[in-house]
């Protein structure tokens, strides 16, 4: 059950202290993809809601219209908080409406998703200057994708949503994010998206506060064999884990001339 209201914001557009980004558009406030690491559950205590992160969504309105003029050569990135084509876009359409004000700019957008429903706005994205859609994705096992990511779009439907892409002349991004230790196996996630795929982002799991401990009891009741690997990582601080997985992906990456920025270094 998701409380679902309706909140009043100045602009859809946010300047950003994130690296590589200049703004960033966050349409809802909330995700009811409900994925057991998401790091953007801290926006719970920035809201009014009680709920649990993912049991709300506060879908924004606003009338000022986005000033195209001032990202012009820009970077923007739909979106850092929230899944910009969650089961609610279907209904409030509130992205659908920002694609429509951004489609004729000069900025650099990029859409991160775990949703099929993206396919919707091919007809904007193909009179786009610049974008680029960056599927997430952490595992290839569909039984695996249930149980941490509960309401976003199956494996299959995020390999076939990428192809339908790329099919139409739109760039992606594979973003095989988070790194989930012992359970990412991002050489798999590769060799089933290279014909799919113009380029890869690596991110590793970051845990802190909640999602922690959410995070860390299912690794205790799913793979109590992985709990010392996790013991290490995010009590202990321990950064060789991630390193070596870095170091992995770089010479992977290097050697078989994949395009890929690579954010998965250190604790
Ligand atoms: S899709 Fe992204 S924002 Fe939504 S719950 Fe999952 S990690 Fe969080």
């Amino acid at each position: 059950m998701v409380t679902v209201e309706t909140t009043r914001v100045k602009d859809y557009l946010n300047k950003t202290k994130l690296r590589t980004l200049d703004y960033v558009i966050n349409p809802y406030v909330g995700c009811p993809h409900k994925c057991l690491y998401c790091y953007a559950s801290y926006m719970s205590s920035f809201s009014k809601h009680k709920e649990e992160w993912g049991e709300f969504i506060d879908v924004k309105h606003t009338s000022k219209k986005i000033n195209t003029f001032k990202i012009k050569d820009k970077k923007v990135m739909i979106s850092t908080v929230t899944d910009p084509y969650n089961l609610y876009e279907n209904k409030y359409k509130v992205t659908r409406n920002i694609m429509e004000q951004l489609v004729k700019s000069d900025a650099y957008i990029t859409i991160v998703t775990k949703s099929k429903l993206v396919l919707r706005d091919i007809d904007l994205f193909k009179k786009m200057k610049h974008v680029e859609i960056a599927i997430s994705i952490s595992t290839l096992d569909e039984n695996t994708k249930r149980k941490i990511e509960l309401n976003s779009s199956s494996v299959k439907e995020r390999l076939e949503t990428l192809k339908l892409l790329k099919q139409n002349g739109i760039k992606t991004i594979v973003f095989i994010s988070p790194i989930i230790p012992q359970i990412t196996d991002f050489k798999r996630i590769i060799d089933a998206t290279k014909d799919i795929a113009d380029e890869y982002w690596f991110d590793k799991l970051n845990l802190r506060s909640s999602f922690k401990t959410k995070m860390l009891r299912f690794i205790n009741e799913e793979y109590p064999i992985y709990n010392s690997i996790y013991k290490d990582i995010y009590t202990d601080k321990n950064s060789i884990y991630f390193d070596n997985i870095s170091k992995e992906i770089d010479n992977y990456c290097l050697k078989n001339n994949i395009t890929y920025k690579n954010f998965s270094a250190g604790t």
